[in-house]
């Protein structure tokens, strides 16, 4: 029996059911999933899975794709072309398509909203049941590998549009320590009181720039001295200048934090020489 999904309005062969390459759950994570369980085809725990949805759905302010009913609708249709008698009923809506970039797109962009359906044999899970399951521990981890680079962006594009509805243009994400860990996209850097270039330590859980490990070479080469030691919000509102890295952003100067001028709110001369030495670099190696 060939299955179905719902993909934004219609139903399409399973097989051939596809979102947009930049739909955003696709390149961000951005989007939330509810999951029924399905009895003689009919919904369990109705209530429960759609408040949820919901209140997923507002968390991430994500725009309520449908009613309830037009979206029950849709979950019951999914159910019946899939011939779902026992299973489950997946939905996942997403912050829809739009051009790659962190911040929301624009208001009134749909979300996307894909339905599928499967069947699980109820005699198999009674069987499991009948003798139980082994468990294994594992470090909780959800999510403190942000040593690598994966597409579960959700919090960090969450942080870029509280910074640009805030005036701002990039986020810095601060630990529990009140250190500054690394930007929404970028690697925080500042040039400190003393006139040294900092950057957190990459032991810390942050990305390992590659604008920043090249710009460690660069700044090597001027003989200029760089501590790589996590700053606090107060080192940076001390700082001289302050800027942060990041291929596309290169060496972008910041000029205030949480409304505080850096230095005196104006590109500093290390952060624009280092931009232009990056960026000299960057072009002339470039293959
Ligand atoms: N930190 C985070 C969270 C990033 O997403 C990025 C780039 O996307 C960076 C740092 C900078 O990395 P790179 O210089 O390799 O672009």
């Amino acid at each position: 029996m060939s299955r179905v999904a719902y993909v934004n309005g219609t139903y399409q062969p399973h097989g051939e059911a596809v979102v947009h390459v930049e739909d955003r759950g696709f390149q961000f994570a951005d989007g939330v999933y509810e999951v029924w369980s399905v009895f003689d085809g009919r919904l369990a725990d109705f209530d429960g899975h759609m408040t949820r949805l919901h209140r997923s759905l507002n968390e991430l302010r994500i725009d309520i794709p449908m009613s309830v009913a037009a979206l029950t609708r849709v979950l019951r249709e999914t159910i019946r072309r899939n011939r779902v008698k026992n299973g489950i009923v997946y939905l996942q809506v997403t912050r829809g398509t739009a051009r790659r970039d962190h911040p929301f797109p624009a208001p009134g962009t749909p979300p996307s909203v894909i339905v599928t359906a499967k069947s699980i044999s109820p005699a198999r899970g009674e069987a499991q049941a009948k003798k139980g399951v082994a468990v294994l521990t594992q470090p909780d981890i959800r999510w403190g590998r942000c040593d690598i680079k994966t597409v579960g962006l959700l919090p960090n594009i969450l942080a870029k549009q509280a910074a640009r509805e805030a005036g701002a243009y990039e986020a810095w994400f601060v630990d529990d320590m009140g250190l500054v860990t690394e930007g929404s996209s970028t690697n925080a850097w500042i040039v400190d009181e003393h006139g040294k270039l900092r950057t957190r330590d990459t032991q810390a859980n942050i990305l390992k720039g590659c604008t920043r490990t090249t710009l460690m070479t660069l700044i090597e080469e001027q003989g200029l001295e760089l501590d790589e030691r996590p700053f606090s919000v107060e080192d940076v509102k001390r700082a001289r200048e302050a800027f942060f890295t990041a291929a596309g952003a290169f060496v972008t100067p910041a000029i205030s934090i949480d409304g505080t001028k850096i230095g005196d709110g104006k590109p500093g001369p290390i952060t624009l020489k280092l931009r232009r030495l990056y960026l000299e670099r960057a072009r002339r190696e470039a293959i």
